[in-house]
């Protein structure tokens, strides 16, 4: 996938499986996900298109704590590759550029599992 925007990984015990597993994070422009590297839970976020204002929207606390990770990245705003923060939580996707403040909102759109597909 050329448009790879992040890839990297998170260990952390897993909603599903209970385990302690890596849960694999990509995400491209159009999509991001989160799935279990141990039994193939996998969370799909979609974009979202609306204009993100109120605190609070992004700040639910749903079956995970939210995750914050940095993660180095090529900004598709400034170009700059460098630090983006990511915010995972269960509802949401957020990828933040710290260069020039850009950043991608993607929301829970559904899960599934998918084992196989983890091996590709
Ligand atoms: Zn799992
Ligand atoms: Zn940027």
């Amino acid at each position: 996938m050329s448009d790879r925007f992040i890839f990297t990984k998170f260990s952390t015990d897993c909603y599903h499986c209970k385990q302690v597993a890596d849960q694999i994070i990509k995400a491209v422009p159009y999509q991001a996900q989160v799935a279990c590297d141990n039994c193939g839970a996998t969370r799909v976020f979609v974009p979202r298109i609306e204009d993100v204002t109120q605190p609070g929207t992004f700040t639910k606390i749903g079956c995970y704590d939210v995750w914050n990770l940095l993660e180095t990245a090529e900004c598709r705003n400034c170009h700059v590759t460098g630090p983006h923060d990511l915010t995972i939580g269960c509802r949401h996707f957020t990828v933040r550029c710290r260069n020039c403040g850009f950043t991608h909102f993607y929301k829970f759109d559904l899960e599934y599992m998918a084992k196989d597909e983890l091996k590709v």
